[in-house]
């Protein structure tokens, strides 16, 4: 068996060398070949003359050199279109994520699981606004997708190739890795851990990338926004449905009413519904165009009956 490991580097140098340090130690324990994928995502230190040096010394170490900073889901994914391992982690660079989890994560693929992801329990060294927001921020997105993203999980996880290969075939632009993982199916099951705290060096995500991603997460894998216009629209309509007949009691009843106010607010009211919902239809198409777009294949299969029987020609 190969193992690949996928590391994601943005100007690491720090970590580099510790990292290799006990990613190695780790494979040692393990039945299995292995290779390190690291990707640079165009770090402006000295991050890829660590890489060569180390792959001077050790065959298994592999790069991808991107011409520019592209973002680390990109860097993930250029990652895995790379590695040829049977099974494939992926792993941070800063050792937040422990190299010592892929043997318990290993353990479980050989019980048969195709998926197996880490979930922190406890993050370690990061500032109480990361931690709240990203709690936040799962919760949402559990509550809007269309799939079961589960929470406090990042992209430390090991996956199959079969699994690898689904990815590789998902050509959507706006990428969410772990969301997309979990839109695949197959097997997938977890393990907990605790994050520690970044081995060296600084956050390569500030609120800037972090909302980007939030973004990417939402849109890639919720319409639910998309339907507020439609929402706001029949509530708006309501009200001025419930102002009309208010008006029209109030004067049957021949109470005072000011002249002019009641016609105002009730146009006002249903013009406003009436354009809150033609937007609201807007979002109805603008879901169903979006999903086209992203070009996800329509159905995955894990096997068939019929031994020769393929649905992909690769
Ligand atoms: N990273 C990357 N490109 C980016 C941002 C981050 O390749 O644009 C890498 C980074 O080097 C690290 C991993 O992605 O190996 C996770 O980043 P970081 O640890 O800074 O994120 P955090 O743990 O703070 O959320
Ligand atoms: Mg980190």
């Amino acid at each position: 068996m190969l193992l690949s490991v996928v590391i994601p580097v943005l100007n690491e140098e720090p970590n580099v060398e510790p990292l290799y340090q006990r990613l190695s130690a780790v494979v040692e324990t393990l039945d299995a070949n292995c290779e390190f994928v690291f990707v640079n995502d165009g770090s402006t230190d000295r991050t890829l003359e660590k890489i060569k040096a180390l792959r001077a010394k050790d065959s298994r170490i592999r790069f991808v050199d991107f011409s520019r900073n592209f973002g680390h889901q990109i860097a993930v994914s250029a990652g895995i279109d790379h590695a040829r391992g049977d099974a494939i982690v992926i792993i941070d660079a800063d050792l937040q994520d422990p190299p010592e989890l892929i043997v318990p994560m290993l353990e479980k693929m050989r019980e048969g699981y195709e998926v197996v992801y880490a979930r922190r329990v406890k993050r370690e060294g990061e500032s109480w606004f990361k931690k709240w927001t990203a709690k936040f921020f799962y919760r949402l997105l559990r509550r809007l997708a269309s799939v079961e993203i589960p929470v406090d999980t990042g992209d430390f996880r090991v996956i199959s190739k079969e699994v690898a290969d689904v990815l590789r075939a998902m050509p959507e632009k706006q990428k969410f890795i772990r969301g997309q993982i979990s839109w695949i199916g197959f097997r997938q099951t977890f393990v907990v851990y605790e994050r520690d705290a970044r081995h060296a060096g600084k956050t390569k995500y500030p609120l800037r990338k972090m909302l980007r991603l939030a973004l990417d997460g939402i849109t890639g894998f919720s319409t639910v926004p998309l339907k507020f216009a439609a929402i706001l629209g029949f509530l708006t309509a309501g009200l001025a449905f419930v102002l009309i007949i208010w008006v029209l009691v109030l004067k049957a009843i021949g109470a005072p009413v000011e002249p002019g106010w009641a016609s105002m607010m009730i146009v006002i009211l249903f013009l406003g519904g009436v354009q809150l919902i033609c937007i609201g239809i807007l979002g109805e198409y603008l879901g169903r165009v979006s999903d086209a777009v992203k070009n996800r294949p329509l159905y995955i299969v894990r096997q068939t009956s019929e031994p020769n029987f393929s649905t992909d020609d690769k």
